[in-house]
């Protein structure tokens, strides 16, 4: 297997904010927006207690309102970009960041009530990896042309990081699986299924799988799922078959992470302080942040830190290099919710 490598350099990473829009319950309570987006959404003002007057802006590759639906989110986000490096072989990252309640799930996998629902049902609501793996099943039909006879195996694996443990999401009442290292491979989850796809609708399947092991698994054990990050892999090998000469397998991968809740980071003032804080009960997150703003600094991989946690450790291959990432920073707009969202900016915005 060959991954496909090209120089390294600056950061591939890009930082969106989206706003989702406030609740009939928050609008029944009086609720009011604290943040207001730029005219070119390029920038993001909170409203301190709602007087623009002393307001702060952050910058961001481009800002999402909370009137943008799921559709034309995907356009925003520029996600087909995204999506073609992975049918040529390179590995690409879509992450959601933000407290709990703030989207992330919407915006990943769309409404929570229709994921038990049947598969297959083409909803406004289907978030962004449903969109994606659409669009990647439909892009591997149209490239096996004659004079590009290239043919795919896709595989898809779901697991969560719950306090540094890897679970296997598709396998029930298993004990966590270890990450284990190679040279081919860098860092990776030993024991791990990995499920034939020859289909978009056994994609859904094993969305469908992980997210009802994930709910039994956190009622049986007792845990707050708002604590693991949850991520979905699609591994697709392309067979390129040249005139005479051997077939060549490229492994490009498509993750799909959805954050834990980020109110589980200790709240700091300024991004300074919040880079520095130990202790932290969130491991990954924490890490993830200064993984990520080390490679926006531009660092040489040797003295970034994706060793401190599992989850860097497992998108080690994935984060920086040629390989392209998207962080999706979630908020709500409600003025109550005003500490976390100021928290969440300052987290994407010293990732960029
Ligand atoms: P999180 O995963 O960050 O905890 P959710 O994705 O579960 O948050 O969102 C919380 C609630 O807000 C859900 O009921 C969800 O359907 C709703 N919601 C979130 N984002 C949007 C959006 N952009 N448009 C409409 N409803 C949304
Ligand atoms: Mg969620």
């Amino acid at each position: 297997k060959q991954h496909s490598q090209q120089p390294e350099g600056k950061s591939n990473i890009h930082v969106y904010v989206r706003v989702r829009p406030l609740s009939n319950e928050e609008i029944a309570q009086g609720e009011k927006f604290s943040v207001q987006l730029s005219r070119d959404e390029q920038s993001i003002k909170v409203l301190d207690r709602g007087y623009s007057s002393s307001s702060i802006a952050f910058q961001f590759d481009g800002c999402i309102g909370p009137t943008v639906g799921q559709e034309e989110m995907m356009q925003k986000l520029r996600l087909q970009k995204l999506l073609n490096k992975v049918l040529e072989g390179y590995s690409s990252t879509v992450m959601a960041y933000g407290q709990t309640g703030s989207g992330k799930t919407f915006t990943m996998s769309g409404r929570q009530e229709f994921l038990q629902a049947s598969n297959n049902l083409k909803s406004p609501t289907d978030g962004l990896i449903a969109r994606a793996v659409t669009y990647l099943f439909g892009a591997t039909k149209s490239q096996s042309t004659e004079n590009n006879p290239k043919s795919f195996t896709i595989k898809a694996s779901y697991f969560e990081v719950y306090n540094e443990q890897v679970n296997d999401l598709l396998r029930l009442n298993c004990a966590p699986r270890e990450v284990k290292w190679s040279p081919n491979e860098g860092f990776y989850v030993a024991d791990l299924l990995l499920v034939e796809c020859e289909m978009v609708d056994d994609v859904f399947s094993v969305l469908d799988e992980g997210a009802k092991n994930r709910k039994m698994g956190s009622h049986n054990l007792n845990k707050d799922s708002s604590r693991s990050h949850c991520v979905m892999t699609l591994h697709m090998d392309s067979h390129w078959k040249l005139d005479d000469g051997p077939t060549i397998i490229r492994h490009g991968r498509m993750i799909f992470v959805d954050l834990a809740g980020s109110e589980r980071l200790k709240k700091t003032k300024s991004s300074g302080d919040m880079l520095k804080e130990t202790g932290n009960i969130n491991r990954s997150l924490f890490t993830l942040g200064k993984v990520i703003s080390a490679l926006a600094e531009g660092k040489r991989k040797d003295v970034i830190p994706y060793r401190e946690s599992t989850l860097t450790k497992l998108l080690m291959e994935s984060l920086g290099g040629s390989s392209l990432a998207l962080m999706i920073a979630c908020i709500s707009p409600a003025l109550s919710a005003i500490d976390e969202t100021m928290s969440t900016l300052h987290y994407a915005s010293c990732t960029k």
